[in-house]
């Protein structure tokens, strides 16, 4: 009896001629999840397989870590043995007695039509043979607790629950995109978003030491490794925004402060995206949330840019992407009470309905290209992963 773990595919298996190129991706990429785990990985028509070496202990982390790869609709782990119903039997009595459970149905499928019985007649003499070696268990044809499926193919394939998978794209099949990752609750959800689509992500954050201090900071790095879950890894971009805001402060009208500051995170990572390679940049922005989050703010923040910037969260609720991040894992850490660069220099009544002529007449004050060279010389980077 071998122990393996079977990996759904969905949307990518309609990719048409690019199908290649998405399954290989995903394929590295599930390799780069089992790191450390003693495996090999087989591709099978329409769906993976990965063989693990004796130790059922792995199979447990291994679809931990599966859960996470993006491109993956579900995992389950199977049971392999010979083609023959001695050992079928065997296999999936051993399988529910483990379980300990009340109710359950048998699902078979032949891939191998030469093999001499037909599916119901499968289902027929695993059932029995189960019924007849757990005691008090019954058939439950509508609503099984357990549903045992049999796939049989080269070998007879054996396995009882799939666990599920984030689905989307492999990461690395869309191009590259900059996260900007501040230390709250929306920024983190709208990378994994954007990330589920394909993108391969850096993040950049925004800090204003020594006003924000080292907790602070460390809140953000492991936001990032939880990130780095399912983004295989991830380069983080520490810039300090204090020469910046203080710049604002002593030459703009207060109330300007904030989207005066977003103005210039957008140029920054902008040009991080230049050196980088990237496409796009992704915030957390959802229309209507905070000041800074008006369609007129939005417009303005969105000028100061030439580059595509994806807003993933635009139309959802708070309570949405709260759930959202609880699910991610990032939830319980961007709660935690650090204080922040924006909340930091927040104005006590910031400008709601900005006018970009107005706005670009107090960046005049400004020395923008000598701020923005000054603040990248601060920059510093993390390989989280
Ligand atoms: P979040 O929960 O992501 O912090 P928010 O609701 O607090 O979002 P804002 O503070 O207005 O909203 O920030 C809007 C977006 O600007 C964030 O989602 C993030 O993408 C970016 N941002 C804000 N502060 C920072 C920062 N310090 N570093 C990097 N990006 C930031
Ligand atoms: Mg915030």
């Amino acid at each position: 009896m071998d122990k393996l773990i079977l990996i759904r595919y969905g949307e990518i298996a309609l990719k048409g001629h690019n199908r290649n190129f998405f399954i290989n991706l995903l394929t590295k990429n599930i390799r780069k999840a089992l790191r450390g785990i003693n495996n090999r990985i087989v591709n099978d028509r329409g769906r993976i397989l990965v063989e693990l070496a004796e130790n059922s202990g792995d199979a447990e982390q291994a679809v931990e870590r599966l859960k996470k790869v993006f491109g993956i609709v579900s995992v389950s782990v199977v049971t392999k043995v010979e083609k023959e119903m001695e050992s079928i039997e065997r296999a999936a009595l051993e399988m529910v007695s483990r379980l300990k459970t009340a109710t359950f149905k048998v699902e078979a499928r032949r891939a191998d039509k030469t093999f001499p019985l037909t599916s119901p007649e499968i289902c027929g003499r695993v059932g029995a043979y189960i019924l007849s070696g757990c005691e008090g268990i019954r058939v439950d044809v509508h609503n099984p607790e357990t549903l045992v499926n049999i796939e049989i193919r080269d070998k007879a394939y054996i396995y009882t629950d799939a666990a599920m998978g984030p689905g989307g794209l492999p990461t690395g099949s869309s191009g590259k995109g900059i996260l900007l990752l501040s230390g709250g609750i929306d920024s983190p959800v709208a990378g994994w978003m954007v990330a589920k689509r394909g993108v391969e992500l850096q993040a950049v954050h925004f800090h204003s030491f020594p006003f924000t201090s080292e907790r602070a900071k460390q809140k953000v790095i492991d936001i990032a490794k939880v990130l780095s879950g399912y983004t295989g890894g991830l380069k983080l971009h520490m810039v300090s925004l204090t020469d910046i805001q203080s710049s604002i402060n002593q030459e703009c009208p207060e109330e300007q402060g904030t989207i005066l500051t977003r103005r210039f995170m957008m140029r920054i990572a902008a040009r991080i995206a230049a050196s980088e390679g990237a496409l796009a940049l992704v915030t957390g922005e959802s229309l209507g949330q905070v000041a800074s989050q008006t369609m007129e703010s939005i417009y303005v923040t969105n000028a100061s840019v030439e580059l595509p910037v994806y807003r993933p969260l635009l139309g959802m609720d708070k309570v949405e992407i709260m759930e959202r991040a609880r699910n991610i894992g990032t939830y319980e850490i961007s709660i935690l009470p650090y204080e922040d660069c924006c909340t930091l220099f927040l104005p006590k009544f910031p400008e709601t309905r900005p006018k970009l002529d107005k706005i670009m007449q107090s960046e005049t004050h400004l020395d923008i290209d000598g701020l923005l060279e000054e603040a990248l010389k601060s920059k510093e980077v993390l390989d989280i992963g």
